[in-house]
């Protein structure tokens, strides 16, 4: 893969600066879509669970992977387990199979010892670190191997409830006089309001 492949490009516009995490992401997404010999989801039949945590390196991780799988924050077919760990779970609720996909620690140790990260340590904003410092970081992920990268488990079981259906009734709060989904009103003084509202009233 090439940076003028469309995933990546897709990728960069989406996540908006150039990282070797971001492609780390979709490299593990398209990593576990081949083991499970699936395709990236248009609908919700995939869904990833993902390791990652928040304020810590490369959680710019989870744009990739949710380019690559399609499995997004919009559809809800993504989840944070917040380890602080850089593996995907991909489960395909379809043939009720999954597969985990952990970047190996000596692909995290190379973005760590370069420049950008050096920078990035001191608190440099991404898209202002030169990019000649993170090109070769970015082609290395892109080019490498997946073994080299990860280590793909085998596919395993995994059966998921069905999904619940999606709910379209909405109401008006009486208080704020702005549009809830119906099960996320609440009842406050006899009044059907929002959460934020309920709170205040
Ligand atoms: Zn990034
Ligand atoms: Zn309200």
């Amino acid at each position: 893969m090439d940076t003028n492949n469309e995933l990546y490009k897709a990728g960069l516009l989406l996540h908006g600066h150039k990282c070797p995490a971001m492609p780390m992401g979709l490299r593990a997404g398209l990593a576990a879509l081949k083991k499970l010999g699936v395709e990236r989801a248009k609908d919700g039949q995939l869904v990833a669970l993902i390791e990652i945590g928040k304020d810590h390196c490369a959680t710019c991780y989870a744009d990739g992977i949710q380019m690559a799988t399609g499995c997004t924050f919009g559809k809800g077919n993504i989840q944070k387990l917040n380890y602080g760990k850089f593996a995907l779970t991909l489960i395909d609720r379809k043939s009720g199979r999954s597969v985990r996909v952990v970047t190996r620690p000596e692909t995290i140790q190379k973005n760590k010892e370069s420049e950008f990260i050096g920078f990035r340590m001191r608190g440099v904003p991404a898209s202002q670190i030169d990019s000649k410092l993170v090109d070769p970081l970015v082609d290395y992920i892109l080019n490498s191997d997946d073994d080299a990268l990860f280590q793909v488990g085998e596919v395993t079981e995994t059966r998921l409830p069905a999904p619940h259906p999606h709910d379209f009734n909405t109401t008006i709060c009486e208080a704020c006089g702005e549009l809830v989904i119906e099960s996320y009103a609440r009842i406050k003084n006899g009044k059907i309001v929002c959460q934020p509202c309920a709170e205040k009233i």
